[in-house]
C-alpha cells in the first residue's frame, strides 16, 4: 500500500514537471514576440487575471469593463477554490488542480491573501454519503490530498462545529477560498504594472473588421483598435452573439451570497455541509452560499428575468440572510453574534455541459472566448494558458476539451 502511495505521489509530481515545463517553454517563446494590442473585455476575475498575464508577458492591453471591477459573478460568487471529486472527468480536474497550483503563484506575486486548510463535505442523504465516500476513493487515488474522516475527527480540525460523531465526511487538504474582489483588484493593479490601461464604466457594443486588417471596438467611451480582443463576459450570453457571432448555450443559475460583518475566528476551512456553504475570510468575515437554488414560481422566475445582483427591498435581503443564517446556526451555534455586512445574488456563468468556452471560435477569428463556471479556481491557469495562446499562436493540450466550436453536451456532471 504504501509503495503503490508512493507512486501516485510521483505520478502527480511528474505530471506538475511536465505542466510546469510545457508554460516556461511557452513563456520564453513569448518574451521572443513583437508586442501585440490586446482588448480584454470584462473585469471580472477572468479578465482580470488574462489582463494580468497578457501585460506580464509584453502585450499592449486594455481592460475594458462595463460597470466596476468585479462586479457580476466575481462578486457574488461562494469564492471556493476547490479541485475535488465534483470536477470531472480527468482532464478537468487535472486543470482545476492546474488552478491551485497557480493561487500558490500568484499569492506571493501579487500579495493576495487566501486562507488555505482544505474543505470538509457531507451530505444528508445516506446513498449520497456512499457516493461521496467513493468520490474521495477515487482522488486518493489519482494522488489528492484526500479522505474520509469520522464527526469526532471532524470536531478536533473545527471545535465550533457541531457534528455526530459518527459522521463521514469528505475532506480534501488542498482547497482554500479568498475574497473575489481583492483578488480582481490585485490582478488588475498586477496589469496596471506592466503597463495595461483598465477602465471602468466602459461598454463595448460592437466589434468589426478594419481597413487596416484589425479590430475596431466601438465603446461608450469611443472606438478602440485592437489585433485581438478576448470575451470574458460571464454570464452574459448575449455578449458573446453581438460581439463574436457565437451562441454559447448557458443555464446560468443564481444563488445568493450572504457575508457578514467580522467575527473572531470560529472556522478555518471550507465547510459545504446539507444546504449551507461557510468559510470565514481573513479579515474575519464569514461568507456563506446556498446550494439550493430559486424556487421554481412564476413570481421569481419574472423577477429574475432581469438578473438582479441586489434584492428589491433591504427587507427582503435581510429575510433571506437571516433564512441562510438560520441553517448556518445549526452547523455553527457560535455563528449566533453574526451580523449581516451584503447579501448578494451572483449569475453563474455555466456554459451547459458545465465545461469552460476557451478558444477562438470559426466564425470571429479575431475575438477568443473565455467563459466559464468555477472561474475562482480556474482564473490563475486560465490567465496563464490564453495569454499563451493569444501570443505564441500556439493551441494548448490542456484546453483541446474546451473549444467554443465544440458540441456542447447538455448532460452535465453538477
Ligand atoms: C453563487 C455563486 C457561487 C460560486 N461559487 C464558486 C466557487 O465556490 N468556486 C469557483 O471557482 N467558482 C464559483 N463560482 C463561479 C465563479 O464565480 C465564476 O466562474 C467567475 O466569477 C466568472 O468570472 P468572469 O470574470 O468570467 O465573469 P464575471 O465576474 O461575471 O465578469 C464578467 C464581466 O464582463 C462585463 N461585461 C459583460 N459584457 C460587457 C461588455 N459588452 N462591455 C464591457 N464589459 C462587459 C460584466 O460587467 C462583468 O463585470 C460561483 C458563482 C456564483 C454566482
Amino acid at each position: 500500500m504504501a509503495r503503490a502511495g508512493q507512486e501516485l505521489i510521483e505520478r502527480r509530481t511528474a505530471l506538475k514537471l511536465a505542466a510546469a515545463l510545457w508554460l516556461s517553454t511557452q513563456n520564453r517563446r513569448v518574451s521572443a514576440l513583437p508586442p501585440q494590442r490586446i482588448v480584454v473585455i470584462g473585469g471580472g476575475i477572468i479578465g482580470c487575471a488574462i489582463s494580468y498575464y497578457l501585460a506580464k508577458a509584453g502585450a499592449q492591453v486594455a481592460l475594458l469593463e462595463r460597470d466596476t471591477l468585479a462586479s457580476k459573478a466575481s462578486r457574488g460568487t461562494f469564492a471556493w477554490i476547490n479541485a475535488t471529486w465534483a470536477k470531472q472527468p480527468r482532464h478537468y480536474h487535472r486543470l482545476n488542480q492546474m488552478g491551485l497550483d497557480g493561487w500558490h503563484q500568484l499569492e506571493q506575486a501579487l500579495n493576495i491573501p487566501i486562507r488555505w486548510g482544505g474543505s470538509l463535505e457531507w451530505f444528508s442523504s445516506r446513498e449520497r454519503q456512499v457516493t461521496l465516500a467513493a468520490d474521495i476513493e477515487e482522488q486518493a487515488s489519482w494522488g489528492e490530498d484526500a479522505e474520509m474522516l469520522s464527526g469526532t475527527e471532524v470536531s478536533a480540525l473545527e471545535p465550533n462545529l457541531t457534528v455526530s460523531a459518527d459522521l463521514a465526511v469528505a475532506y480534501s487538504g488542498g482547497d482554500g477560498a479568498l475574497d473575489p474582489v481583492v483578488a480582481c483588484q490585485r490582478l488588475a493593479a498586477g496589469a496596471q504594472q506592466h503597463q495595461a490601461q483598465i477602465l471602468e464604466h466602459c461598454e463595448v457594443h460592437s466589434a468589426s473588421p478594419n481597413d487596416e486588417g484589425s479590430i475596431t471596438l466601438s465603446t461608450s467611451l469611443g472606438d478602440w483598435v485592437a489585433d485581438r480582443y478576448v470575451l470574458a463576459t460571464g454570464a452574459d450570453s448575449m455578449t458573446a452573439q453581438t460581439l463574436a457571432g457565437v451562441t454559447i448555450p448557458q443555464r446560468s443559475t443564481p444563488g445568493v451570497i450572504v457575508i457578514t460583518k467580522p467575527l473572531p475566528r470560529l472556522i478555518h476551512r471550507v465547510i459545504a455541509a446539507p444546504g449551507i456553504h461557510l468559510h470565514q475570510r481573513d479579515d474575519g468575515k464569514i461568507v456563506i452560499g446556498e446550494q439550493s437554488g430559486a424556487p421554481d414560481n412564476v413570481a421569481h422566475s419574472l423577477r429574475l428575468r432581469q438578473r438582479p445582483t441586489r434584492f428589491p427591498t433591504e427587507t427582503t435581503a435581510l429575510a433571506h440572510a437571516e433564512r441562510m443564517l438560520a441553517i448556518t446556526r445549526q452547523y455553527l451555534p457560535a455563528a449566533v453574534e453574526a451580523e449581516v455586512d451584503e447579501v448578494l445574488i451572483g449569475w453563474r456563468p455555466l456554459p451547459i455541459d458545465g465545461h469552460p468556452v476557451l478558444g477562438t471560435p470559426s466564425a470571429s477569428p479575431a475575438s477568443y472566448l473565455a467563459i466559464m463556471h468555477s472561474g475562482i479556481t480556474l482564473a490563475p491557469i486560465v490567465g496563464q494558458l490564453v495569454a499563451q495562446e493569444l501570443l505564441t499562436k500556439t493551441p494548448s493540450p490542456h484546453l483541446t476539451h474546451y473549444r467554443p466550436d465544440r458540441e456542447f453536451s447538455s448532460v452535465a456532471r453538477y
